[in-house]
């Protein structure tokens, strides 16, 4: 049996910075204790306000908020670049290499005409994606 991923050869990536993947639809950035820990010490604010201002349950988890019109809360609207990118959650880190992005080469496509990063620009190396694939994963 071969269980060589079909994205071996890595697969290539370059954000332009559009902001696309920060807003539009209604979605979930999910986020946990560290997360949120890491993110409130930047912002020099106690872990349990940050919760407070940026944060909502769902279930038993817990995602930033979104503006009304989708952006993350998180995501400067004049820049549309995020205002916490250095310590911003690992489902935004891992992006676009989500298992259920790479599943198929159909599903990478898909991601490539949702994201016009994905398919562009440098090759990331097979490494650096299963980093980013198990990364979201824990
Ligand atoms: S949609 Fe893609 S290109 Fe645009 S900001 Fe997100 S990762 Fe970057
Ligand atoms: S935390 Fe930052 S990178 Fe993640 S969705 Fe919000 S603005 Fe985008």
């Amino acid at each position: 049996m071969n269980e060589t991923p079909w994205y071996h050869e890595g697969l290539r990536f370059c954000c332009t910075g559009c902001g696309g993947c920060c807003g539009g639809a209604p979605g979930y950035i999910w986020v946990n204790q560290d997360e949120i820990n890491a993110m409130a010490a930047a912002l020099g604010m106690a872990p349990e306000d940050f919760e407070k201002k940026f944060v909502r349950c769902e279930g038993r988890r817990r995602t930033l908020r979104e503006r009304s019109n989708g952006d993350c809360v998180l995501l400067d609207a004049e820049t549309r670049r995020c205002s916490l990118y250095e310590v911003r959650p690992r489902q935004c880190r891992s992006w676009p290499f989500w298992p259920s992005n790479l599943r198929t080469p159909a599903d990478w496509a898909r991601t490539c005409n949702d994201c016009p990063g994905a398919g562009v620009g440098r090759r990331v190396p097979f490494e650096e994606i299963e980093q980013c694939r198990v990364m979201i994963q824990v």
